[in-house]
């Protein structure tokens, strides 16, 4: 038996190893499996070119647990060792990779954003084993090799009897790590990370039911079979051709990666691409709640049909968090820290191929039914007008699909938009003023007022909607959005001889006069000529104000205004006869009386009207109906 030095200069690796990585315990399993379908997937190469006239078989990675000795098994029928193989691969090579591996660890380790371990491989078994067995025959007509170990730098290597090709690794686990002896906790980890890996992977049989044949008689019992319990579906989905896969497929697969998730997605888009890097998988789109935060974390990261991560965070543009899917790229550097991630050329390049590829996606659905993208259309605005907020490419392209519906629901896109209000919706200065409602409930009489006049209104109610506004504004030549129940709706549009007041200058100030004395402060008062419907008293918000405080709200005091106050302006129609009629009140305390009522009903018209002011004003007309 040959007994020797494993060929480290750092002394005490295995210390290391459970130090650094104590977290991550249970991604040792990963990496004994990921070595097994390689060493599986080898020999499958090396038969099919011919190198050798062994059998490839059908073969199966098994995983067993052996309660009585404490063991756990992971047994492939791949490749498998030359003693020499393994004086190299695991003695030098395998240890060299852990050292180096703990080198670069050791500063990232820092950065909490780890996302990923590879590289680790073999070694990262002394996390949970205090011994650790190689039994391995190789396909080259040779004898078998037994490799031991027990988490210190001595090894043994001697010939062993094992007859069949192949590698069984033989973990003797930790009294403290006893959880990796249980069914239930291995069954857990094969399915997170090796649910879709290429090869079958057999772990304990399980009960199936055979369907009775047609002719069974009527006593017949349903016969129950015990088959082996085969963990993953080594094909999934991503790793074939869009031509391949029919819109089922692709429902089917989504429910294969949430099974708890009921609805179908709205649609999937098929990444595919080999140069400059490589990378599959399929994005989905899901129904979007308003809450962004919410849907996040649902895209997992694979590499060669291992599972990673569920935080793709850098990888993907933020925007697209929200989706679902796979994304499956051995070109993504893995034990970097993420801020190295966000920084790397490679990893930026599969980002904006990510965002492209969701554009054109978006784009040709727009095109090829566009009936079927507006009714979708609600269900992932959300991620449409983040993505433009914060992508500029993503913005030119969206600019081109994304739309805006009215409160009578038609959908514009924004250049159908233009080519429709232009001739009623521009001012003077040639502006072209787009109004819309963000809630058609509260903004009734507003919206209405605005139609009657034959504007068009949109209904914008994202969340975001105040910073696309902005961001539109200050991408696009003369436009301004402006809500309608903003200051100015008005004002902005009409023509000069609409605006003739019935009021001579004298009148008008001395009806300001009068309601300046009842008027509380925060409104600012504004004689305005409109037309005798129109409402006496309307109250608006300036336009600009209100969207900044909006946009605190929703970006996070970005902006540094502090707390804004709320400001009003009380619009006095003077055209109306109600106004004329509180100018010409000769007693103080009926005018009084008359300019607080209608202050109020304005104030109730925009939900201002709360709390004591609302019993009292509610009192009083009871009191005036009597
Ligand atoms: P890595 O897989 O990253 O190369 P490992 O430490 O996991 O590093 O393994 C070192 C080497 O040992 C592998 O490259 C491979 O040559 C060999 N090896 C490990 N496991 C097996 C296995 N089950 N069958 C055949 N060879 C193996």
């Amino acid at each position: 038996m040959a007994t020797g030095k494993i060929n480290v200069s750092v002394e005490n690796i295995f210390p290391l190893i459970k130090k650094f990585l104590y977290s991550d315990h249970e991604i040792f399993l990963r990496e004994l499996i990921s070595n097994a379908t390689d060493a599986t997937i080898k020999m499958k190469h090396l038969t099919s070119i011919g190198e050798t006239d062994v059998e490839y078989g059908d073969p199966v990675i098994e995983v067993k647990i052996d309660k009585e000795n404490k063991t756990l098994h992971v047994i492939d029928h791949g490749i498998g060792m030359t003693k020499e193989e393994v004086e190299k691969y695991i003695n030098e090579v395998a240890f060299s990779g852990a050292e180096e591996f703990l080198e670069k660890y050791k500063d990232s380790a820092k950065d909490s954003g780890i996302i990923g371990h590879f590289g680790l491989g073999f070694y990262s078994s002394f996390m949970v084993a205090n011994k650790v067995e190689i039994i391995t025959k190789s396909y080259k007509d040779e004898p078998a090799a037994r490799w031991t170990c027990e988490g210190t730098t001595d090894f043994t290597l001697e010939e062993a009897e094992k007859t069949e090709r192949g590698t069984e690794i033989i973990l003797h686990i930790n009294e403290e790590d006893n959880q990796f002896l249980k069914e239930s906790r291995i069954q857990e980890l094969l399915v997170k990370y090796n649910k879709f890996m290429p090869i079958p992977i057999k772990f304990g049989t399980k009960e199936e039911t055979v369907d009775l044949p047609a002719n069974a008689p009527a006593d017949a019992k349903p016969e129950k079979v015990t088959v082996d319990n085969i963990i993953n579906n080594p094909t999934p989905a991503w790793t074939k051709q869009p031509a391949e896969l029919e819109e089922k497929n692709y429902n089917d697969f989504y429910r294969e990666l949430y099974p708890m998730q009921f609805e179908d997605p709205l649609f999937h888009i098929h990444l595919n691409v080999d140069y400059p890097f490589n990378l599959t998988g399929i994005l989905y789109f899901p129904r979007m709640t308003q809450d962004m935060n919410m849907q996040k974390d649902k895209i997992q990261l694979y590499q060669n049909q291992v599972y990673v991560t569920d935080n793709v965070e850098g990888i993907v543009p933020e925007f697209l968090t929200m989706l679902r899917g796979v994304i499956d790229s051995p070109d993504i550097p893995l034990n970097v820290s993420r801020s190295y991630l966000q920084s790397d050329g490679a990893v930026k390049k599969i980002s904006s191929y990510i965002t492209k590829k969701v554009a054109d996606k978006l784009k040709s659905l727009f095109n090829n039914n566009r009936e079927d993208f507006e009714k979708k259309w609600n269900d992932i605005k959300i991620v449409i007008e983040y993505g433009m907020l914060s992508e500029e490419k993503f913005f030119e392209k969206a600019d081109k699909f994304a739309l805006y519906p009215t409160v009578d629901n038609s959908y514009f896109t924004f250049e159908e938009l233009q080519n429709k209000i232009k001739d009623t919706q521009t001012d003077k200065d040639g502006t072209l003023v787009i109004l819309y409602a963000s809630n058609q409930d509260k903004q009734h009489s507003y919206i209405e007022a605005a139609k009657e006049k034959g504007y068009e209104v949109l209904l914008l109610d994202s969340p975001i909607i105040s910073h696309l506004i902005q961001k539109l504004e200050t991408s696009k030549e003369k436009i301004s959005f402006v809500r309608v129940d903003s200051d100015n709706v008005d004002n902005l549009i009409k023509k000069e001889e609409d605006k003739i007041s019935k009021l001579s200058e004298e009148e008008k100030e001395k009806l300001k006069a009068d309601f300046e004395k009842v008027v509380p402060k925060q409104y600012s008062i504004q004689l305005e000529a409109m037309d005798s419907n129109s409402a006496p008293l309307i109250i608006t918000q300036p336009e600009f104000m209100r969207r900044m405080k909006e946009m605190q709200q929703t970006g996070g005091g970005m902006f540094g205004m502090g707390n804004m106050p709320e400001m009003y302006n009380l619009v006095i129609n003077t055209n109306h006869v109600l106004i004329s009629e509180i100018l010409n009140t000769s007693t103080n305390k009926k005018q009084e009386r008359l300019i607080k009522q209608s202050l109020d009903l304005a104030r109730l018209s925009q939900n201002l009207l709360k709390g004591e002011e609302l019993t009292a004003f509610i009192k009083r007309s009871f009191e005036m109906v009597k």
